[in-house]
């Protein structure tokens, strides 16, 4: 066990090279970056003999649950003696896309507590050093690509398996928004093209996170668009709200609100997107930019924060109360938001 802090970085790489008990968390309202990372952290160590228990703090987002290893993993609301058990027992707690250890949720305390060492692997800008090791780049697009570099740091040189490949590349891709945003670089795209060479499957991927939508979610989808969108030309903005009395009509399920977002941000003409779920313990907001609107600082109005353009927060007020707090930010910023991100010649 190494217990003294931050000793030389690669120590514990090379800590790695014997068998180890160890767990990976992913963040609250897991994200494919989050069970990608996790999972594909576990497919990666395995092979090489170690046992990786995934775990996170709130429910998994069904549109994951085709990624290989999904049904191991724990959640702190189904498994909590389990999750708890395996979270003071092992050797190593991997952090994984997160950066603070608030976003951890109820297993903040008993991974703060824990005698295994930590380690955080994340991009997130927000940032508190509680692990004794890192891989933190938030010019990374995902943490599924920092994983791939581990990979590429530790002394075995593991082989990444399809079952590893395709994990990662789910979490590169819906980090990238599937690749069209700015944070699909060159470099990305050429760890992606390794990924698939290594055994991703794009199309199962895609087919797993886009083609197997319950009929409810789709028809969220349907009726969000029809009655709840709601577009502020004055603000460049378009939000979607969704209140308690519809969250349980559409039977709403972890990860489907995922990418209603988008869909405001798509409006012509539109730099902000905003979606308010009421969920039963409060409201939750996602926040998503096109261009120079820093998302995040309007989400740090929300108890929350995140990317430049891509963050989230909550608000413990009815949703209607939310949604005035909102619109009173909106007349602050409004200058701000006041702007073209690209200029489109036609000829
Ligand atoms: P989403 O809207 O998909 O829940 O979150 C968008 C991004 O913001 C994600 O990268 C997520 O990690 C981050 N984010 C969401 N909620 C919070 C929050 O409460 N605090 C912080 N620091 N980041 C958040
Ligand atoms: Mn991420």
């Amino acid at each position: 066990m190494i217990d003294s802090p931050r000793p030389n970085p690669n120590e514990w790489l090379d800590w790695l090279s014997r068998p180890r008990k160890l767990v990976a968390v992913g963040h609250m309202n897991p994200d494919g970056d989050a069970i990608g990372s996790t999972l594909g952290l576990k497919h990666l160590l395995e092979p090489l003999g170690h046992e990786v228990q995934v775990v996170v703090p709130t429910p998994k987002p069904n549109y994951m649950n085709w990624a290989p290893g999904f049904n191991t993993i724990w959640d702190a609301f189904q498994n909590e003696k389990e999750v708890l058990n395996a979270i003071a027992e092992a050797d190593a707690i991997f952090c994984m896309d997160f950066g603070v250890l608030s976003r951890a949720k109820s297993l903040e305390e008993p991974i703060a507590q824990a005698a295994g060492f930590k380690v955080n692997i994340d991009h997130h800008m927000d940032y508190e050093p509680f692990a004794q090791y890192e891989i933190r780049d938030i010019a990374a697009s995902s943490t599924c690509e920092l994983v791939y570099r581990m990979a590429r740091l530790l002394p075995q040189k593991p082989h990444i398996n399809a079952d590893c490949a395709n994990c990662l590349y789910a979490g590169i891709s819906t980090d990238t928004g599937s690749f069209r945003h700015r944070n699909a670089s060159a470099h990305t795209l050429r760890i992606a093209a390794d990924l698939i060479e290594a055994g991703a499957d794009v199309e199962f991927v895609n087919y797993g996170l886009y083609s197997c939508q319950t009929e409810n979610r789709l028809r969220l989808t349907g009726f969000c668009l029809l009655e709840r969108l709601k577009v502020l030309e004055q603000f460049k903005t378009a939000y979607i709200s969704i209140n308690a009395k519809e969250y349980e009509q559409f039977n709403i399920q972890p990860g489907d609100t995922e990418g209603l977002v988008n869909l405001a941000l798509s409006v012509d003409g539109v730099n902000l997107g905003v979606l308010l779920v009421e969920r039963p313990d409060s409201v939750r907001l996602s926040f998503r930019s096109m261009g120079k609107f820093p998302a995040n600082q309007l989400a740090a109005h929300f108890n929350g924060g995140g990317h430049y353009n891509a963050a989230g927060g909550r608000s413990q007020e009815s949703i209607e109360t939310t949604e005035i707090k909102l619109l009173n930010l909106l007349q602050q910023y409004e200058s701000q938001l006041n702007y073209k991100p690209f200029e489109i010649h036609s000829s």
